[in-house]
């Protein structure tokens, strides 16, 4: 029998590791932040719009989406997504940490199940989980009843429907537990700034390759999940900015190959066939990071007035 989602979801955390199952999603601030923890990566995928009067269905639970949803799932879509090619068709550009699927855990898990960034503050996406930024606030209730139905998730017990737990994580259309609510709000503020900053040079040079050949362009996005490309581009748009932006992403690009070298030995040690098409990728990038090492450097002594600089500095240099 369906019934509608329920309004209110109680959690209640106990640090079993089991959500901890992939690197997460971080924004470029939080990437240069844990260099040494965490390889970069720019996630483009498909990003297909919300439309009112679409069915939502999740185990016993389903809702239809309401006009108002729509526009507010729009609204927030707008932080990451751009729209290529004269067909409507979006794409999401956002930053992501990326690793050997073997290893089946985030990078930042250790063996006692518990979050090693736990005491320097984890990534904003952590700190709201179980809720989704990328989702309007009058819907987490559907999040949270996906993810206590959800493969990651399930036996982890740690998402209630009801109050029974206090205080309760959402209810009556929004999230009431605050430091949930400002690490979704600081996610959503750092998708914005980030956006304009880094995904737009993305999405430019993708909307070049829908001019030339739609098909084939759209064909390199997976319909389902994301492809992965080096973050070389965003780090020449942010290091072109200023001297000081420079040799901040060229730090950060020396402590990247240091550990995409780390991280393909142990590859190697493990014999995994399932592992070759990661260490391709790596290997991939690490070209394409000594390549923008060489283009920082000859930057690092100019500056090209761009008039945002100091404000990206006191950004990303925090
Ligand atoms: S699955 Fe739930 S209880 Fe386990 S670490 Fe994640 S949020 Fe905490
Ligand atoms: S950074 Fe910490 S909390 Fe976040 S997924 Fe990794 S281990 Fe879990």
């Amino acid at each position: 029998m369906v019934s509608p989602f329920p309004h209110a979801f109680s959690f209640e955390c106990t640090a079993c590791g089991k959500c901890c199952n992939s690197p997460p999603a971080l924004s470029l601030r939080e990437l240069f932040r844990y260099r040494d923890v965490f390889i970069g990566a720019i996630a483009i995928s498909r990003a297909p719009p919300v439309r009112a009067g679409q069915r939502v269905r999740t185990g016993p639970y389903e809702t239809l989406l309401s006009d108002e949803h729509a526009s507010a799932c729009d609204a927030l879509a707008r932080l990451h997504t751009f729209s290529i090619g004269a067909h409507g068709d979006s794409i999401s550009v956002t930053t992501q940490a990326i690793d050997y699927a073997s290893s089946g855990r985030c990078t930042a898990l250790a063996d006692d199940g518990l979050c090693r960034l736990h005491a320097d503050g984890k990534p904003d996406q952590c700190i709201a989980v179980p809720l989704d930024p990328l989702v309007p606030d009058r819907l987490q209730h559907v999040v949270l009843a996906q993810r206590s139905f959800g493969e990651g998730w399930l036996g982890a017990q740690c998402i209630e429907p009801g109050e029974r737990r206090e205080p309760a994580l959402v209810a009556n259309g929004g999230i009431v537990a605050n430091d949930a609510k400002a690490a979704v709000e600081r996610r959503r503020r750092a998708l914005a700034t980030e956006r304009e900053w880094c995904g737009r040079t993305i999405a430019d040079a993708l909307r070049r390759d829908f001019a030339a050949d739609p098909r084939r362009a759209l064909a390199q996005v997976p319909e389902n999940g994301y492809r992965t490309i080096s973050l070389v581009p965003a780090l020449l748009f942010i290091g072109a900015m200023s001297p000081v932006l420079a040799r901040h992403c060229i730090g950060y690009i020396d402590a990247q190959t240091a550990l995409i070298r780390r991280n393909i030995a142990r590859a190697i040690e493990r014999r995994r066939l399932d592992d070759r098409p990661m260490t391709q990728t790596l290997r991939a990038f690490l070209d394409a990071l000594a390549r923008a090492r060489e283009q920082l450097a000859s930057m690092r002594t100019q500056s090209n007035g761009w008039p945002l600089a100091k404000e990206a500095e006191t950004y990303f240099l925090c």
